[in-house]
């Protein structure tokens, strides 16, 4: 079945921006793409062949995606259990799989799985209560980082704990909900590594991204970063890492911190193209997004290396409402959403600012 033709259909679970540009990729290489996702006008459903409006968990909208599809992919990776079930049960093959969802969408599997892949995390510890949430800071000292084990993003649903006194309050503040409390992360800076493993267990790596957030948001990224020959080695390996131990299809994207001393920890990992990838769009041959349909579709990847230096800046609300500004700056490369509603904060498309590579 593998490679894909043309003319075969990818479905996506998912219709915000990352389903779009995955679509938009898609049908470059002439395949069709069949969306699923609850809003009827979701940003990727307006170029796709096919819309399914249902819940993710819905048995005939998952029945009916699995019919349409060649291969189901992912946009983002709270997926529920359920839809992963339903789509094997009606003989959908899903990529990436069922373990790099189920890995991700844990903190504390997805910091087991790493360590147990031989890639070091920040000491962390789990906790189901407020009694185990005081052993937990307790054990791994104050302050530390509470944070619920699944559904957060963007910095939501975690907190500080100052002194282990104040772990119980934070564990009720979280919602009551299981947690992993984590020891700081005494970073210089927040790099990330987009790659991807094709269906024969290729790795392509792309160069790292250096990256800047606001308010738990990404707000810009500068690619490629500028980084010593060690570290870039040893983000590819920690990408490779990851990759076979999960044995991976698709695209993934890894959140790094860098330490003073040169040593990368893991933050976390998005079984799926990433907002730290997207100045690939203008600053490689094969873009994050190409990449991904390519690795799904059983195709060879593409070349993975930098064409050029980027600022990745995101849109954020009405930010996007100078597009005619940005549409003017020549060095400027402007991709929008299509998103109806420029609600505060939400991200309604970005701005590849290029240079010459030095
Ligand atoms: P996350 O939701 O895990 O991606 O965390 C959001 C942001 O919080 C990260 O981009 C970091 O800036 C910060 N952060 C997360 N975990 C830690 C940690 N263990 N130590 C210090 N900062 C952290």
């Amino acid at each position: 079945m593998f490679p894909l033709p043309p003319g075969s259909t990818i479905g996506i679970l998912g219709g915000g921006q990352l389903g779009r540009m995955l679509a938009q990729a898609a049908s470059r290489l002439g395949f069709d793409v069949a969306i699923l996702d609850p809003e009827a006008d979701c940003p990727a459903g307006r170029v796709a062949a096919h819309v399914i409006t249902t819940a993710y968990d819905d048995p005939e909208g998952l029945a009916a995606l699995a019919r349409l599809s060649d291969v189901v992919s992912f946009e983002f990776e709270n997926v529920p259990a359920a839809a992963l079930e339903r789509l094997a049960a009606a003989g959908a093959q899903t990529a990436p799989g069922p373990r790099a969802l189920a890995v991700a969408q844990d903190r504390v599997d997805e910091k087991t799985f790493l360590n147990g892949a031989g890639v070091a995390t920040v000491a962390f510890a789990a906790a189901d209560g407020p009694e185990s949430a005081i052993e937990a800071v307790g054990r791994i000292g104050a302050p530390a980082l509470m944070k619920t084990r699944r559904d957060g993003y963007d910095g939501k649903g975690q907190r500080w704990v100052e002194h282990v006194a104040a772990a119980a309050a934070a564990f009720e503040a979280l919602g009551g909900k299981p947690v992993i409390v984590e020891a700081p992360a005494a970073f210089v800076r927040e790099l990330s590594v987009i790659a991807a493993r094709g269906r024969d267990g290729g790795i392509a790596v792309y160069p790292l991204a250096e990256n800047h957030h606001e308010g738990g948001v990404l707000r810009r990224t500068l690619a490629p970063a500028e980084v010593t020959p060690k570290i870039a080695a040893q983000a590819e390996r920690i990408a490779a890492q990851i990759l076979a131990g999960l044995d991976y299809v698709g695209v993934i994207g890894v959140e790094l911190f860098e330490l003073a001393d040169g040593r990368l920890l893991v933050n976390e990992i998005a079984p799926r193209v990433h907002n730290t990838g997207h100045w690939t769009m203008d600053g490689c041959e094969v873009d994050q997004f190409e990449q991904h349909i390519r690795a799904v579709a059983g195709w060879p990847l593409g070349p993975t290396h930098a064409l050029a230096r980027v600022e990745m800046t995101n849109l954020l609300g009405e930010e996007a409402l100078a597009w005619a500004k940005l549409a003017a700056e020549p060095e400027a490369r402007l991709h929008l959403y299509g998103k109806r509603d420029a609600k505060p904060g939400r991200k309604m498309g970005h701005v590849n600012r290029l240079r010459p590579l030095r």
